[in-house]
């Protein structure tokens, strides 16, 4: 699977800047490089010494006449195998305009460098063993990450907090196969019989292990992909205002006709390091009344589609005003949701008692005084929306703490949940009394799975698969 040829690619995001950086990598590299690169310091590139830097000029070179120079640049230089990659990698720092890093990087395709697919550098850097598979899917998290917690759970990902716990597991299921595979080969060598109770609970440990793993998927999976909050309640409650409150700017349009709000916004803001998404629902008027049409509107149907997708709703009533038919109904609807009361228009006198609250709302769901003029209440309005998730705040306290790594990834979690069925059945099968060889083939099914989660043993098909979701000359 090893590549041999020289890659190049502009590694720095499109547009103009102050620097952009053109990175080659493979053996070639250093053959590729003294024919558009002219250093200011002479260098003997054969035996350029890794991690320098060298100063000098980018030159184009034509058939006729002298070579002429183009851009005043700083090259980075790397040997294999102490490189990102794991090969001979030089970094051309130029200029930072559109035109001058591609030339640059036309010059390095010129001179027989290839153009890098997406997610190239990093792919060589996995079968180079500078980083295992789930490291090497952290790289494109990192990049992509955009909420603290997730930044941090992929950080910890490419220091390999993960993988060494994987390989943990992978190395306990393999000692306990071969120990039961030993049985199978020499049943008639005077072998001890594997004790059958220990290894059942060995892999019970294991399967646990897996387990907790999935459980932190399921956490992970709202850090990562943030909380999706929806605000309803009936028109000119202030549920634009609040809107706008939340994000602190002045985005939505805010109107004094009730029913005049646009269909629906989504924004995102982050609370804490963890990234929420707000939308805001239009339609519920003629959501709750309108049934006289008998036909749900575009508005409508978003309007309930947001509210079932919703981690939490938020119920805004208008405090200073009488409780109505309409707020009746959208309460109706949203039961059993989880769901944070927001008492708007707090700065006003209110018209609700606490009591009066609770009656409505029911025992423990959380009601917060706001004003979405004054802003009283918006913080803690958003600590409520956290606080309502469980899962969520297990999450925050477990990034506070060192714990246990966890998964982020749909593909670990599908693999890892392969290797705890197998492990499963195999304890399954011991506690039957089943033939060391069912057991052994459930245990083979767990190993392959980890196997393929690590990299250890991968088609070519799915690394096709992990590394195009990397942006070219990462
Ligand atoms: P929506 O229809 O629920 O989106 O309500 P809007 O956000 O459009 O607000 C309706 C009216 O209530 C506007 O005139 C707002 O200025 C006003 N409003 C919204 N929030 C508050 C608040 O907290 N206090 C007061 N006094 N007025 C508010």
């Amino acid at each position: 699977m090893l590549e041999n040829d020289t890659i190049a690619a502009i590694a720095t995001p499109s547009g103009e800047g102050g620097l952009g950086i053109v990175r080659l990598s493979g053996p070639g590299t250093f053959d590729v490089l003294p024919k558009i690169f002219v250093p200011a310091t002479p260098v003997s590139w054969p035996s350029v010494a890794g991690h320098t830097l060298h100063h000098g000029r980018i030159v184009r070179r034509t058939d006729d006449g002298p070579p002429s120079p183009f851009d005043d640049v700083v090259v980075g230089v790397f040997r294999a195998p102490r490189s990102y990659t794991g090969e001979d990698v030089a970094e051309i720092t130029c200029h930072g305009g559109t035109l001058i890093i591609q030339s640059v990087l036309d010059l390095c395709l010129k001179s027989g460098a290839r153009l890098a697919e997406p997610g190239e550098f990093t792919k060589r850097s996995f079968l180079n063993g500078k980083l295992d598979l789930v490291q090497a899917e952290a790289v494109a998290d990192l990049i992509a990450a955009r909420s603290e917690s997730f930044r941090k759970t992929a950080f910890d990902q490419l220091q390999g907090r993960l993988s060494k716990t994987l390989q943990e597991l992978r190395r306990e299921l393999l000692d306990i196969l071969a120990h039961l595979e030993a049985n199978l080969d020499f049943v008639e060598d005077d072998i001890p019989a594997l004790e059958k109770e220990p290894a059942r609970i060995r892999i019970c440990a294991l399967e646990e292990r897996a387990n907790a793993l999935l459980e932190s998927y399921r956490e992970g999976k709202i850090l990562r992909e943030g909380i999706r909050v929806t605000l309803t309640g009936r028109p000119n409650v202030g549920k634009s205002s609040l809107f706008n409150a939340l994000l602190q700017e002045d985005r939505a349009i805010v109107s004094d006709v009730p029913g005049t709000t646009r269909d629906r916004l989504e924004e995102s803001l982050i609370v804490q390091g963890v990234s929420v998404v707000l939308h805001d629902t239009a339609g519920l008027r003629s959501m709750t009344d309108g049934s006289s049409s008998g036909v749900e509107t575009e508005g409508i149907r978003r309007a309930r589609q947001s509210l079932e997708r919703a981690d939490v709703v938020l119920f805004v009533i208008d405090s200073s005003s009488e409780w109505t038919r309409e707020d009746s109904d959208i309460l109706e609807m949203i039961r059993g949701k989880n769901t944070v009361w927001v008492l708007n228009k707090s700065d006003r006198p209110p018209r609700f008692k606490p009591d009066d609250i609770i009656a409505l709302a029911g025992k423990g769901v959380p009601s917060i005084p706001a004003s979405a003029v004054t802003g009283d209440g918006v913080p803690v309005l958003k600590q409520a929306i956290l606080k309502s998730l469980p899962a969520l705040s297990q999450g925050l306290r477990s990034m506070e703490k060192e714990t246990p790594p966890s998964i982020t990834n749909r593909r670990h979690a599908g693999l890892i949940e392969t290797a705890r069925d197998s492990l499963r059945s195999a304890a399954a099968a011991i506690g039957r009394g089943e033939a060391d060889e069912c057991v052994a083939s459930d245990l083979r099914k767990a190993l392959e799975a980890l196997s393929e989660l690590t990299g250890d043993k991968v088609v070519e098909d799915v690394l096709k698969t992990i590394f195009s979701r990397f942006c070219v000359g990462k």
